[in-house]
């Protein structure tokens, strides 16, 4: 039966970030009552503040969509910050959400969490099917974590929970610092920036060859709100994506393009190229979404991106 969010109390924490913010903007555009948690008054990595939150803001749904995250350079840099603080999180969110009996926990995974090195798309059964790409492990096994508490406590505690595995976002509100930023915000910062200053070459990651899907984050924010609707297996993640696959160098010609960039791209293969291919397979996402798939194709949503970034340059660069 499709659960309806009008007048019903939704906590998403992570919602003041880069997905959440748009997925606020959805859940209250159904008739939802929205809390965000912020950090400075509950630090999540801890079960009081946990349940501080969930006391002070009872709800029927949680939607766990924080997560400290970001590209391969983060995940190099810092492997033990993404580790702890995505595992203690989400273990004090799904214990504080059993004890306060929140209703229905949304669990928003990621697809580093798939085995690294298997061919062809990610299906869901293929979840346990190898290790995790050494690149993006911490993170990866963190949220793979969450489906296994998620189905530990269903079991013990009766606890309603989905988790849903997210392909590569972008869009609007991303993280465009080097440091951190996946790679459609590390180009579109990369080719924007050459352009103006009118730069001979743009320096690109690795050797191109990869392959990867990109979901706009609007679409996502869609799909996550219609998948906490209608989906309800606690035992099989579902996959959030488009299904489509683009290598990094076809990606860096269209960021060039659309960005107007009229220079050179340089390769630098010392960088890391991470998994080889990264694309989910969306069969059960279309079944369980009654045939939605993501309105927005790679070349508008980079459209919009880049827009957006060139009229928000200065905050967008200053984001962590
Ligand atoms: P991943 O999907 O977890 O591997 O993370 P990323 O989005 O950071 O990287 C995806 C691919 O883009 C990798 O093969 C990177 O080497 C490549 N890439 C090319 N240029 C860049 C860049 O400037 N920044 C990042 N983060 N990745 C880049």
């Amino acid at each position: 039966m499709r659960f309806l969010f009008q007048d019903k109390r939704v906590t998403v924490t992570g919602g003041a970030g880069f997905l959440g913010r748009h997925l606020v903007r959805r859940l209250e555009s159904c008739g939802a009552h929205v809390f965000v948690p912020r950090r400075r008054d509950y630090n999540l990595t801890a079960l009081d503040a946990c349940l501080k939150c969930m006391l002070e803001h009872p709800c029927e749904v949680m939607i766990h969509c924080a997560a400290y995250y970001g590209g391969i350079g983060i995940n190099v840099a810092e492997p033990a910050n993404l580790y702890y603080t995505n595992l203690v999180m989400g273990a004090n969110l799904m214990e504080a959400a059993r004890l306060t009996k929140v209703g229905k926990v949304v669990n928003i995974g990621t697809a580093c969490s798939y085995p690294g090195y298997l061919e062809g798309e990610l299906k869901e059964d293929d979840l346990w099917a190898g290790a995790c790409h050494a690149s993006v492990v911490n993170y990866g096994l963190t949220k793979k974590m969450l489906a296994v508490q998620a189905q530990a406590y269903n079991k013990q505690y009766g606890l309603d929970a989905i988790h849903l595995i997210l392909t590569n976002l972008y869009g609007p509100g991303d993280s465009y610092n080097p440091d951190r930023s996946h790679v459609v915000a590390a180009l579109v910062r990369k080719f924007v920036e050459a352009e103006i200053a009118g730069a001979p070459t743009v320096e690109v990651w690795g050797t191109g060859t990869p392959v990867r899907e990109f979901i706009y984050v609007e679409d996502c924010a869609d799909a996550i709100v219609l998948a906490a609707q209608t989906y309800e297996d606690v035992a099989m993640p579902l996959n959030i994506g488009t299904g489509f696959g683009t290598t990094i160098r076809e990606l860096a010609e269209a960021v060039s393009v659309a960005a107007g960039y009229r220079g050179k791209i340089l390769w630098n293969a010392d960088k890391p190229d991470g998994a080889m291919k990264k694309v989910l397979d969306v069969t059960r996402m279309t079944n369980a979404l009654d045939g939605w798939k993501p309105p927005t194709d790679l070349a508008s949503g980079l459209a919009r991106t880049i827009a957006w970034y060139r009229d928000n340059k200065s905050e967008a660069d200053e984001k962590w």
